[in-house]
């Protein structure tokens, strides 16, 4: 017995498989003890309401935290990069990012590595090691949140799932995760604060509308051309545009909410006027804005034989200008955290020499 409830962590637990899990204790521990979590205890000792020995006892059985924080990187804009060793020996980021009024947004991981092979992302590049547990989840925000405190604002307002890997794919561990997060007793971040990124899952995103959690979409569109897209994102091949759209007006049919179209700008490849086109089309039907993304650049990449580049400032407003012109709403996204490569698609940087996912 004591080895097998060593081996669970409690906190990536719901408050009742907490309770299930800490068993024979009263159930009105295991609710201090959800609330100790979330309040950030950093371990059974910090946990004040409980008598000594307790502790002392739930030290010796449990397992509170799976994941520990060994890097950390700044950019001098305040984006914060933490790197995050996981029990197995595998390596995954967490971002903290802050706006104008200091506000804090943590962007969150939910795969080690990606499967979806984007040719122009840095995570994709890293192939896919495995998708995430509720706790390794979890904690990313608890680890963002106990850097973030030091800072001007007291509280994470945001949570954004844009980090490593393709969250439709690891539905189950993410949605334990968020509603451990969005739980009024503990965390209590609330569902319209976070945005779930996809690549286009449309299997995933009917199962969002079926099922839940009522959070804001977001769409890696990168172009509306279907042989480009296919291209850029190997994942399309599986989910093409016309399936994709079809999930997308379910999606809203029952959800009703706006969606954001993504788009990553690379230069002199899907900026074209046929491509603004293209997506004014996809987006017909659809209450949709379009959120343009110039490409970070990230070293090595490659598209058709020739290095991928940002875009340039004139291509930018000229394609942003195309999508107005269509009547599209067009939002650009600032660049943060570039120089510790903690931007959109630079995840998974490490050192020279490093592996990987291996320290
Ligand atoms: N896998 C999900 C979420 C993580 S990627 C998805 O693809 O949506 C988050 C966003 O970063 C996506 O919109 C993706 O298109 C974008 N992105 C990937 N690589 C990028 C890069 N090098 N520069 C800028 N944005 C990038
Ligand atoms: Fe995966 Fe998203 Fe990167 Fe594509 S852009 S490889 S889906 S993390």
């Amino acid at each position: 017995m004591h080895g097998l409830s060593k081996s669970i962590v409690l906190s990536g637990l719901s408050p009742e498989r907490l309770a299930a899990a800490l068993e024979p204790l009263a159930p009105f521990r295991a609710r201090q003890i959800f609330k100790w979590i979330a309040r950030g205890a950093r371990s059974f000792n910090d946990m004040t309401d409980l008598s000594h020995t307790l502790r002392e006892e739930l030290s010796a059985a449990h397992t509170l935290y799976g994941t520990t924080i060994i890097g950390r990187l700044e950019d001098p804009d305040g984006t914060v990069k933490l790197k995050i060793g996981l029990t197995d020996g595998a390596v995954i980021e967490a971002v903290l990012l802050r706006d104008g009024e200091g506000r804090q947004t943590a962007c969150i991981s939910t795969q080690a590595g990606c499967p979806a092979g984007c040719v122009f992302c840095k995570t994709g590049s890293l192939g896919f090691l495995r998708n995430l547990a509720a706790h390794e989840i979890v904690e990313q925000f608890l680890h963002l949140r106990s850097i973030g405190l030091q800072s001007a604002a007291p509280t994470i307002a945001n949570i954004v799932i844009m980090g490593m890997g393709e969250p439709l794919l690891n539905l189950g561990e993410l949605r334990a995760a968020l509603s451990i997060i969005t739980n009024p007793e503990g965390i209590g971040l609330s569902k319209r604060r976070i945005t779930l990124s996809t690549s286009g899952i449309a299997a995933g995103i009917r199962e969002l509308a079926d099922t839940g959690p009522d959070l804001r979409l977001a769409v890696s569109l990168t172009t509306a051309d279907p042989a480009l897209r296919e291209e850029l994102m190997p994942i399309a091949r599986s989910n093409p545009l016309p399936v994709l759209k079809e999930a997308l007006h379910y999606y809203q049919k029952k959800r009703g909410r706006r969606i954001t179209l993504e788009a990553v700008l690379l230069r002199g490849v899907n900026t074209r006027n046929e491509d603004a086109e293209a997506i004014a089309n996809f987006s017909r039907g659809l209450d949709a804005a379009v959120n343009l993304i110039p490409w970070n650049p990230v070293e090595g990449m490659t598209f058709r034989g020739m290095a991928l580049r940002e875009p340039t400032a004139e291509e930018i407003t000229r394609f942003s200008r195309e999508l107005t012109r269509r009547g599209i709403t067009v939002t650009q996204r600032f660049r943060k955290g570039r120089s510790v490569s903690g931007a959109c698609g630079q995840l998974g940087e490490l050192g020279a020499g490093d592996s990987p996912y291996y320290f």
